[in-house]
């Protein structure tokens, strides 16, 4: 099969769908692979990677989408990619279809058979190609909380770990999770002083076990809630409720009873939010302040750190990439139930009913 990875065009998108590493164990099972020129440049990989891997090296995103049988890629694909699809071609990649009217439009009229990394699952019920963003984005939020904590960017001016005879910054995430634990082991790990909130007694009982040294745990009624935040130097928002915009909860009329130039990042925000002041900003314009309390709200905060996220992207679909290449989508699919969810548009009908009732199209 032939294998092809555009440039992502997508403004501030610095991943690639396919690294040196991926293109090397494709071209080993047998499969040519073309790589747009400059594509890698972004996540630090030279054309001369992927052609040390056996890629060919291709100018255009024309010519790519022209002769390759499956597009992988990072970011949906863009109205003037959508218009390059054609009847036939498989699409790897994230889509996000449902609130994208327009997008899922294009792709049903292209014909081309896409498979969105986002509904992809696997045995434990989780899904395996957004947890490792979701682990990038836990781990930074720490890392750009604590940046935010700092005076000259409007924060509190605490030091995470604290210093001999000064306590430690007090952390508080909200929603045990993927994001949440990954924040507070890394937050945990700067010294700072962690309590993690979830509503699911099972989720705290296995942090528990695991992190009992490391964190703490605490039911996430709003009681709770507004009492750790009061204490917080930092409020990290990681909560999901699947298919649901994020509840709200810290509201602005709370703002006033937290430590002025606290710092909320709120990971939650790609769904909406989970404090009632964020809004989404950029990695330019990253952090904002509502009476005294400093936001930081990036909706694609992986983006940051393209090059750990493009490697862990890349650690995560190689395998199901692998197996539609070399079975093709219809037998990879018939083999593996969690690859089919993966499946949202086929020939021009939307296959995923999630989708379809968001859209109001039948599956
Ligand atoms: P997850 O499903 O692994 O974890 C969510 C947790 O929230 C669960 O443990 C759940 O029990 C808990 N929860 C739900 N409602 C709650 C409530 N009211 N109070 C406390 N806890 C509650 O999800 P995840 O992968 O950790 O993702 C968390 C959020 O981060 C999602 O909204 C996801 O889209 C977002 N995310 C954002 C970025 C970004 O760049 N901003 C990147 C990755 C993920």
């Amino acid at each position: 099969m032939k294998i092809g990875c555009p440039t992502e065009i997508k403004p501030q998108e610095f991943r690639v769908g396919l690294t040196p590493s991926a293109a090397l164990e494709a071209v080993n099972a047998g499969h040519e692979v073309i790589v747009q020129a400059g594509a890698g440049l972004g996540a630090g990989f030279e054309d001369s990677d992927y052609e040390a891997a056996g890629a060919k090296i291709i100018g255009t995103a024309e010519e790519i989408f022209a002769a390759a049988d499956m597009i992988v890629k990072v970011k949906e694909p863009q109205a003037g990619e959508r218009k390059m699809l054609r009847e036939g071609q498989v699409l790897f990649t994230y889509l996000h279809l449902a609130p994208d009217p327009e997008q899922t439009k294009d792709l049903l009229a292209s014909g081309a058979t896409c498979i969105a990394y986002e509904t992809v699952t696997d045995r434990s019920g989780g899904l395996p190609l957004l947890a490792p963003m979701s682990e990038v984005a836990g781990r930074l939020a720490p890392q750009v909380g604590a940046w935010t904590l700092q005076k000259a960017n409007g924060g509190r001016g605490v030091l995470m770990g604290g210093v001999p005879g000064v306590g430690p910054a007090r952390v508080m995430v909200i929603g045990g999770g993927v994001v949440g634990t990954h924040a507070a082991r890394i937050a945990a790990g700067m010294g700072a002083d962690v309590t993690v909130l979830d509503r699911s007694l099972p989720r705290m009982r296995y942090l528990d076990d695991i992190y009992g040294g490391t964190f703490k745990t605490s039911y996430a009624s709003a009681q709770n809630t507004i009492e750790l935040a009061r204490q917080a130097d930092m409020i990290i928002g990681a909560v999901l409720i699947p298919g649901a915009a994020a509840p709200k909860l810290i509201s602005r009329a709370q703002l006033g009873e937290l430590k002025p130039g606290a710092a909320l990042v709120d990971v939650a925000i790609d769904q909406g939010g989970c404090f009632e002041t964020s809004k989404a900003t950029t990695h330019q314009d990253p952090v904002y302040e509502v009476d005294g309390i400093m936001h930081y709200c990036v909706a694609n905060m992986p983006g940051a750190v393209a090059r750990t996220s493009t490697i862990a992207l890349g650690n995560a679909t190689m395998p199901f990439m692998l197996d539609l290449a070399n079975k093709g989508w219809r037998q990879a699919c018939a083999d593996d139930e969690h690859l089919l969810n993966g499946l949202n548009v086929h020939a021009g009908k939307l296959t995923y009913h999630a989708v379809g009732k968001a859209l109001g199209i039948d599956v």
